[in-house]
């Protein structure tokens, strides 16, 4: 039996695309092999390759000013990879703290420049998005570094800082197709793929070719991390996470088919609304990020009792939603409700924790 899996990552996928992976298992379009098996230069995974890249520049209206690289070693890598491309012309970077991965980007960062915090939301325990303007960058930086969403706190963004010009480099693994983006607002935009997109194994990263074509990377940055590596060589330099790529290739059609980015996004508002709405009208379950800030994709409350919060985990899971347990930063629940998790889903999640108020208030 299927739960409904709240879980922050890896993370639920849409069940059409699951059934379809299964069907082709054993026999990819007559192959006689599985995804899994090929050869990821022979001509049936270039085929895939291509309809991924494509998928996500049609999703995300990518155009041929930026270079589409589906890489390793998740979002976490590109903690390093980015400053490895970016810092060879002008050695500083100004990044914003608004979580547990923003700072560990900052902290590696640390370790190949001029590194400043600009803003952090830390003291406050990242329950808020702090509204910056140009002053509060550097006018010398190459470039500002942000996390749209923050997966473990349960904020994002809603308007992105104005950095009077410096590029801007956004980590999107925890939001990325869930709302329309203008691509030209970011120089760089970096997501693991394993909350919206496919299994663990493959993360995206979007780069303005200018900046990767005219290499500004460290001397010392590794072939693997070089973004211009991985785009000359159409992500094929190495073996690539075939399966991961191919189940993203078949969330992207699937994401076409019910009408793109636009439908998705809507799906999500209504998701997060009714939950949001039925937490603030609770008296038992709280939510205690802005409101303004409330991200879309995680949802984080307690009750204010540890012990009811363990109670209301262990009660949840057993009638199938699974994985609201919060992390261990935050404590208490945290529904992520991805874009693969069905309306229903939430529904059956609200009339839960009513029941549960109920029972024990
Ligand atoms: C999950 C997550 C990461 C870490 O991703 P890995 O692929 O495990 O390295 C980084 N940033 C954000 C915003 C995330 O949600």
């Amino acid at each position: 039996m299927r739960v409904y899996n709240f879980s922050a990552g890896p993370s639920v996928l849409p069940e059409e695309v699951l059934t379809e992976v299964q069907s082709e298992m054993l026999d990819y379009h007559g192959s006689g092999m599985s995804v899994t098996e090929m050869s990821h230069r022979g001509k049936w995974f270039s085929e895939i390759a291509a309809s991924a890249e494509q998928g996500l520049r049609d999703l995300l209206n990518i155009g041929d000013d930026y270079h589409v690289i589906f890489v390793q070693g998740g979002a976490s890598t590109q903690f390093e990879a980015v400053p490895l491309n970016l810092l060879g012309k002008n050695n500083k970077a100004d990044y914003v703290v608004t979580g547990n991965f923003a700072k560990k980007a900052f902290k590696e960062a640390g370790k190949y420049g001029d590194i400043r915090l600009a803003a952090s939301s830390e003291e406050a325990k990242f329950t808020y998005i702090p509204k910056l303007t140009a002053k509060d960058f550097r006018q010398d930086a190459e470039y500002v570094h942000i996390t749209s969403n923050n997966t473990i706190f349960g904020t994002h963004y809603t308007k992105l800082p104005d950095t009077g010009g410096i590029k801007l480099v956004a980590d999107m693994s925890s939001d990325i197709l869930s709302k329309e983006i203008d691509v030209h607002d970011y120089a760089v935009i970096y997501a693991g793929a394993q909350k919206n997109i496919a299994p663990a194994g493959v993360t995206i990263v979007i780069a303005r070719k200018d900046i990767v074509d005219n290499d500004q990377s460290l001397p010392y940055c590794p072939t693997m991390l070089k973004w211009a590596t991985q785009a000359k060589e159409h992500s094929l330099y190495n073996t690539p996470p075939c399966f991961s790529i191919y189940v993203a290739d078949l969330v992207f059609k699937y994401l076409k088919k019910i009408g793109g980015v636009k439908a998705m996004a809507k799906l999500d508002e209504e998701k997060a609304a009714m939950l949001y709405d039925y937490i603030d009208n609770s008296k038992l379950f709280h939510n205690y990020v802005a409101k303004e800030d409330r991200s879309v994709m995680n949802v984080p409350f307690v009750t204010g009792n540890l012990d009811l919060d363990a109670k209301f985990v262990k009660e949840a899971e057993a009638a199938g939603l699974v994985s609201l347990k919060g992390h261990k930063l935050v404590g208490g629940m945290r529904a992520s409700i991805y874009n693969a998790m069905p309306v229903d889903g939430v529904r059956k999640l609200i009339e839960f924790m009513k029941k549960f108020e109920r029972e024990n208030a």
